[in-house]
């Protein structure tokens, strides 16, 4: 009998996790998208795109589509689907998986300000620098945009749009960067504060330790918290354990 799980997606690790599945016999592997990003990359397996109408919308998904487990592969910010997948599937009786890599953790000579939202990095951010690399996302840019005081170089993999701070230089790109990249990208833009999301994962630490090795600030964005009773895997191999996958 062919087992269906449901992938909500937008990572790395859902898109390896996805390949793997679809490679399994016996295994049929939808994997879901928000549908942010103009062109994702290829993904294995079936893949559906665009919100499914609240917790109430994913359920009668789940039950129409006879999906047999969940895995929320989703980014560590994506606070409102991880609520409906949590909703969802305590509401049809699937299980769900939560797969989140391990946030960043502080080394010797990291300069880390720590804070709880993008509201409490953009006060904080006056009394440390007036030239600031913002890396945390194309959607957050509103609660940066009373701040007329500061240059901001934002990076992000899609245009944003408005709100945003008047003194904005763009630079679109998707990682991963390697740490002589950002070097080059804090030197040659005088950058003395650095911004992000703790995101966690390879693909985008490189500017961590570029910001060590300048001595610069670093206003970490925490993740928020997950529903009660969710017990996250750190990776795709304890995805499929979870799953009682681990095994072709
Ligand atoms: P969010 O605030 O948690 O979700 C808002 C709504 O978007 C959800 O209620 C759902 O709509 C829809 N949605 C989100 N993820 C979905 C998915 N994988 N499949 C189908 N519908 C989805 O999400 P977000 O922070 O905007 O993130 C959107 C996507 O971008 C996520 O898939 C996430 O993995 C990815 N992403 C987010 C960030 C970030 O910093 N937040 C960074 C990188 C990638 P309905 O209620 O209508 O179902």
């Amino acid at each position: 009998m062919t087992r269906h799980v449901l992938v909500l997606g937008g990572t790395t690790e859902a898109r390896e996790l996805a390949a793997v599945l679809a490679a399994r016999p016996g295994v049929r592997v939808t994997s879901s998208l928000a549908g942010r990003v103009s062109r994702p990359g290829a993904l294995e397996g079936d893949v559906r795109i665009g919100g499914f109408g609240g917790a109430a919308g994913l359920a009668d998904w789940l039950r129409a589509q006879r999906a047999d487990a969940v895995v929320d592969a989703t980014h560590p910010f994506a606070t409102g689907i991880t609520a409906n997948a949590a909703s969802a599937t305590a509401a049809t009786g699937l299980p769900l998986v939560v797969l989140r890599r391990p946030g960043w953790q502080a080394a010797a000579g990291d300069r880390w300000h720590e804070v709880a939202s993008l509201t409490a990095a953009a006060e904080l951010l006056p009394t440390l620098g007036r030239r600031i690399l913002l890396t945390t996302g194309r959607l957050g840019l509103a609660a940066f945009a009373h701040l007329d005081g500061q240059h901001f170089v934002v990076r992000s993999v899609e245009r944003p749009t408005p709100p945003m701070p008047p003194d904005v230089e763009l630079i679109l790109a998707r990682g991963p960067f390697t740490v002589a990249d950002e070097l080059a990208l804090l030197r040659e833009h005088r950058i003395d504060v650095l911004v992000t999301k703790d995101s966690g994962g390879t693909a985008t630490a490189a500017k961590l330790t570029a910001a060590r090795q300048l001595t610069l600030p670093v206003v970490l964005i925490r993740r928020p918290p997950l529903p009660p009773d969710v017990t996250p895997v750190p990776d795709v191999l304890s995805a499929l354990n979870r799953l009682g996958l681990n095994s072709p």
